[in-house]
């Protein structure tokens, strides 16, 4: 199946996919799903938020599995894809060995779950939560200026049907099989995990404003340059962040005007930061804002940051995970990422599973798992329906 859709959104340039929310690749992978779950003899219902549920049987206590199909700019072949089609090959496992469903079977294709188009994480799943309003959904603009509600009524869709979604009464429990992202499974030496919580983590957006002018004519010292202020702001948030044993990343910018000799005006600037506790990841990116305005001050610029979206810590279900632990003689394991089982995790007991990653590289053409964890990983999730869900 990984096979299957190795083409779809890939760039030849990079090795990495761009399957961002409701652009053409994102639209191929919809229509991969909806054949995969119809050779199955699964219904497939589209939410109002764009999440496919692939239902084995109807009505209520389900057991919902499945990931997302989308992906980071140069994202990676596993990171989402590898649940889907696990969540598939299992119960293909199951249903060849003629097991009996003791309740109704999902997989689920979580709509927008980076965030990468529209800017918020696990957007499909926040809104189904209600965790993330129709509203402010709606209004999130892409980076040609395109808002999610314009996006969704041209993949004819209709943006008001954004909301709640009736499918959250009917799911008893979620378990969601992942890559790693991260190395803890190197080291122990198994090729599955059991997650025990999720870092709290967000996004800011940080607006350096100075004052544009011309790169020849203006004195170093008459200048007011914001790219100062956010090159330190860099600085510190990776010093601080490493005291911290935290993670604090500029991974993405916009430079106005953006010509090579005109000083900016305007650097704006995204923090992704995440802690293991929530009082440790408010005292870092208090931290790196309080630097950003020293540093602004400095040069007589000025800083203004944002919260676009903070996630809190999500500890999974503790029975959950320990029967999933000692079913599978699996270690148990933190994680940095976020995901669409974090969200769920509030309203229905919710575990996942990771699968080695050798590397431990993610949101990357270098992520990686070999066939054989893939297989692991497939047998370990089997494992777990047969136990929950025949
Ligand atoms: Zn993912």
């Amino acid at each position: 199946m990984l096979d299957a859709i190795a083409g779809i959104g890939l760039d030849r340039g990079t090795g990495g996919y761009r399957r961002y929310a409701w652009t053409d690749a994102d639209m191929e992978l919809r229509e991969w799903f909806v054949a995969e779950a119809g050779a199955r003899g699964m219904d497939v219902v589209e939410d109002g938020n764009g999440n496919q549920l692939a239902w084995w049987g109807s009505g209520g206590d389900a057991l919902l599995l499945g990931s997302h199909l989308d992906s980071v700019p140069d994202g990676g072949a596993f990171d989402g894809p590898l649940g889907v089609t696990s969540s598939f090959a299992a119960l293909d496992r199951l249903r060849a060995g003629g097991v009996t469903r003791t309740r109704p079977i999902v997989v689920a294709n979580f709509a927008d779950e980076e965030g990468a188009r529209f800017g918020i994480a696990c957007a499909g799943s926040q809104l189904a939560t209600g965790a993330l309003t129709p509203d402010r959904a709606l209004a999130l603009k892409d980076r040609d200026g395109l808002t999610m509600a314009e996006a969704l009524s041209a993949r004819g869709r209709d943006p008001q049907a954004l909301g709640r979604s009736d499918w959250l009464d009917d799911v008893g429990a979620f378990v969601e099989l992942h890559v790693e992202q991260g190395r803890h499974l190197v080291h122990t030496g198994d090729a599955v995990g059991v997650a025990t919580a999720i870092w709290p983590h967000g996004r800011w957006r940080l607006d350096f404003r100075g004052a544009a002018d011309h790169a020849g004519a203006t004195r170093m010292e008459d200048r007011h340059d914001p790219m100062s202020a956010y090159a330190a702001t860099v600085l510190a948030a990776r010093r601080l962040a490493t005291d911290a044993d935290a993670r604090a990343t500029f991974g993405r910018l916009e430079v106005a005007p953006g010509g090579t000799n005109a000083i900016p005006s305007r650097v704006r600037a995204w923090l992704d930061a995440r802690a293991e506790t929530e009082d440790e990841l408010e005292r870092l990116v208090d931290g790196i804002v309080d630097a950003a305005r020293e540093a602004a001050t400095a040069d007589a610029t000025e800083v203004e940051p944002v919260a676009e979206s903070v996630s809190p810590a999500v500890t999974f279900d503790v029975p959950l995970r320990d029967r999933l632990a000692t079913l599978l003689d699996a270690p148990v394991l933190p994680t940095g990422a976020g995901h669409d089982a974090g969200v769920l995790s509030p309203h229905l007991p919710t575990a996942m599973l990771f699968v080695r990653n050798p590397t431990g590289v993610s949101h990357s053409p270098a992520e990686h798992a070999d066939a054989a964890d893939c297989e692991a990983g497939v047998d370990a999730l089997a494992r777990v329906v047969e136990t929950l869900a025949t």
